[in-house]
């Protein structure tokens, strides 16, 4: 293995700016009903900067009773007053004001966002606060488009009867939304974009790990005059706010962003109400590089495909299937590219990868790494933290992999590539699906035939070609097997906020 190149010294964290500083001195509440509310559940949480380890703030723990208030803020809103009876054109033109507010703030947003989960200042402006107000915009536009059909029906009555037949779309109504810590704001307004444009109401909890930048969100919601009740927001731990949440009877549908294990939890719970349930879980998705690629390009796609976000992403292409032939060029260059990435503070702007979100998650992480060893796999790059203060794991690239060791098997949701050699698509297709999972898959190759034949054998929500996690707001999101159930963005991602209702009139 390599020495370690002098760029991986880890910087120190720069102090914030005096947005972040005025937004960190006002003390964390709950929103609800239009208003900053004290919690009444007593319970507190650490927000923890992961570069420092320093605490940044401190959130409230909402509790049943938290919840109970909140849904029935969002019910009332719903049913009547303002928003009740609010047109499309208006809903679209109020969710434009909040997208311009994110804009005006989006400085502010990217640097909350980069100090309380620890990315890259450069990829929340890039990625993330971006990516969340083009999602507002796309979603604003399904407002006024929403549409049913008329139906030519056999159906008879008494002579001379005729029927209208027609279907109308309508809002589901409260729904709970849970999301994780790996891109808050953008989860944030992904999941709030369709409650919004079809006159649903929502119950938000961010994620305990990263709450702050959904709360700076909520302030701006407010700034852009959406009715009280419409959009309310809950800090909160999972087992407590987001237990009630699920368990509320008055919540018609939860929407979740998390790991296949509470994704599960969810659905069960959610049994007892029968509420709409959507669910994005993990992945395990693997790379797949053809015989005729160049090694070195898509080496640097391939790098970039499991490292960004310091590979804490749902659709990390984290499972590296490579042809025979090209194999060690491929890992060479994947390993080079691993060495070389700046690792650091996120408000550092040299920064390319920060470090994990928790210790939590660190720990697990380098379990990871420890088992992979045990179990005889050979670390080609990386394989262990810098010996900083900070939530850090360098880069790992891992090859030598039985399909049976956990490595493998388990998603990571860390900087850990694991790479296969394999010989033939078929071959490579089987090892591509035997997984749990069914997120995403990326294939890399010009050889036409050969991506064409490959694409229908992959059991993957979202399949790549020589590309890879590029996502936008027009395109449905969502996963095979236990990687989840419907599909986020795009017309399907509207529609799943709404009850299709068929009306039948005799006339
Ligand atoms: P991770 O383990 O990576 O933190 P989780 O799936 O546990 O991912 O967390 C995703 C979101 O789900 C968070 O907002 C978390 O608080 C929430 N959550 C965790 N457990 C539960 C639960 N039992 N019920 C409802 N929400 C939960
Ligand atoms: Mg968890």
């Amino acid at each position: 293995m390599n020495a370690v190149p002098a760029t991986h010294t880890i910087a120190e964290q720069p102090a914030p700016s005096g947005a972040l500083a005025e937004f960190l001195e006002r003390k964390p509440r709950l929103l609800v009903g239009g208003e900053w509310i004290e919690a009444h559940g007593k319970g507190r949480i650490a927000v923890i900067d992961p570069a420092t380890e320093r605490q940044i703030a401190e959130v409230a723990d909402a509790d049943a009773e938290d919840v109970d208030r909140a849904v029935r803020a969002a019910r009332a809103a719903f049913e009547s007053g303002p928003w009740a009876v609010m047109l499309p054109d208006e809903r679209e033109r109020l969710m434009w004001r909040l997208a311009d507010l994110m804009e005006r703030h989006a400085e502010e947003l990217a640097e909350l966002e980069s100090l309380d989960n620890g990315k890259p200042i450069t990829m929340a402006r890039l990625i993330d606060v971006p990516g969340a107000i083009a999602h507002l915009r796309y979603m604003a536009g399904w407002a006024s488009k929403l549409d049913g059909s008329t139906f030519n029906t056999s159906l008879r009555a008494a002579p001379g009867t005729r029927f209208h037949t027609y279907t109308v779309r309508e809002p589901v109504g409260v729904v709970g939304q849970i999301i994780p810590w790996n891109f808050p704001l953008l989860m944030a307004t992904l999941k709030l974009a369709p409650v919004l444009a079809t006159g649903c109401t929502s119950v938000l909890k961010p994620a305990e790990q990263t709450p702050l930048s959904a709360l700076r969100l909520g302030e701006l919601i407010l700034e852009a005059g959406f009715p009280p009740g419409v959009v309310n927001i809950l800090t909160g731990l999972g087992e407590t706010t987001g237990a009630a949440l699920v368990a509320h009877p008055d919540v018609d549908k939860i929407a979740f962003t998390g790991s296949t294990e509470v994704g599960k939890l969810i659905n069960i719970a959610a049994t007892a109400t029968l509420k709409r349930v959507s669910l994005e879980l993990g992945g395990k998705s693997p790379v797949i590089v053809l015989p005729d690629v160049d090694p070195q390009t898509v080496a640097a796609g391939a790098s970039q495909a499991v490292f960004f976000n310091s590979g804490q992403v749902c659709v990390a292409g984290s499972r590296l299937f490579v042809q025979r032939r090209i194999f060690d060029k491929v890992i060479e260059g994947v390993s080079e590219a691993s060495r070389s990435i700046v690792v650091g503070p996120g408000l550092d702007e040299r920064t390319q990868m920060g470090p994990l979100v928790s210790q939590d998650q660190r720990d697990r992480v380098l379990g990871y790494l420890y088992f992979g060893r045990k179990q005889g796999a050979t670390i080609a790059a990386g394989g262990d933290a810098p010996a900083h203060k900070g939530y850090y794991v360098n880069p790992t690239v891992i090859v030598d992999v039985k399909p049976d060791m956990k490595i493998v098997r388990e998603e990571i949701f860390g900087p850990v590539v694991v790479a296969q050699r394999f010989d033939d698509l078929n071959e490579v297709a089987a090892w591509a699906n035997d997984t749990p999972y069914g997120l995403a898959a990326s294939i890399w190759s010009n050889d036409l035939r050969s991506v064409q034949r490959l694409v229908p054998k992959i059991k993957a929500g979202t399949v790549w070609v020589n590309c890879h996690a590029m996502i936008d707001a027009g395109m449905p999101f969502g996963g095979y097997k236990q990687s989840g159930f419907g599909r986020e963005q795009g017309r399907a991602g509207i529609e799943m906020y709404t009850e299709l209702k068929s009306v039948c009139m005799a006339i």
